[in-house]
């Protein structure tokens, strides 16, 4: 069954990418313009597997477009660049609203069945009404709001990206649990994310507790899942940033994404 599968996907890679698709990306993807060609081959590649094996849905009256299938899926290879792609194996389904949504509103008939079963890590006040740009559930589905992700596209200050934190979410599930500990190489790697991001964590969670402004976003607090999602756009939005305060932390994740974003993005 793998080895079909393995094949398929080959098959659908191996399919010529639309020129329109090749300008989704190079719009709305900035990093995807500073990948050395090599980098964005095997992008284009994950691209065609994801838009191919997910389901896309638009809701709240939102239009399903290939611009938004193809940007989604642009962020959601960035993370299986240079590692064995697994594709997210537990997602089945992304859906998008054109704004920010209010957590719990109505769901499409499609996953209605298994809201029972969602998780709850993103609904931490699940019954304030919340108005979120991302959810991501553990029952296979993602959540996102389109109009902040082609903000983030645009704006070359901006650190947050809510595609890259909801996708991180799902790594972070590929092992089991979603608890800001993906699936690592070695214990070796597990110990030295253990004391690295741990501690990065708690030091956080401390300045977030005495008021303080901190450069992260400060949501990451909330959980240590939330900590490695936000730390997820951080190294790919402001990763010169990241690595200048908090060097060890960044240098933990270059092993773990096997790439260098300091190194492909230029200096602001
Ligand atoms: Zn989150």
């Amino acid at each position: 069954m793998f080895w079909s599968r393995a094949r398929r996907r080959e098959k659908v890679k191996a399919r010529a990418f639309p020129e329109a698709w090749e300008k989704i990306l190079a719009e709305f993807v900035p990093y995807y313009r500073y990948l050395p060609e090599g980098d964005r081959a095997e992008l284009r590649g994950h691209v065609q597997v994801l838009v191919a094996e997910k389901n896309f849905e638009g809701c709240g009256g939102l239009a399903m477009t290939d611009e938004i299938k193809v940007t989604v899926a642009g962020y959601a290879s960035i993370l299986l660049l240079h590692r064995e792609a697994a594709y997210y194996p537990r997602l089945s389904s992304i859906l998008v609203y054109p704004d920010a949504f209010v957590a719990r509103a109505k769901k499409p008939k499609s996953i209605v069945g298994r809201m029972d079963m969602m998780d709850a890590m993103d609904f931490v006040d699940e019954d304030d009404g919340a108005v979120r740009d991302g959810e991501s559930w553990e029952t296979g589905a993602i959540v996102l709001a389109w109009k902040p992700i082609v903000e983030a596209s645009t704006d070359p200050a901006s650190a947050l990206n809510v595609a890259l934190h909801e996708f991180a979410h799902q790594l972070d599930l590929d092992n089991g649990e979603m608890d800001g500990v993906p699936a690592l190489e070695s214990d070796a790697a597990h110990e030295e994310w253990v004391r690295v991001i741990g501690g990065e964590y708690d030091a956080l969670c401390d300045e977030v507790d005495r008021g303080r402004e901190t450069w992260l976003d400060a949501y990451g607090a909330e959980h240590p899942a939330e900590f490695f999602a936000v730390l997820t756009e951080a190294f790919f939005m402001r990763p010169h940033t990241l690595q200048r305060k908090h060097g060890d932390v960044y240098a933990v994740l270059r092993e773990y994404y096997k790439q260098d974003p300091a190194a492909v993005l230029p200096k602001a």
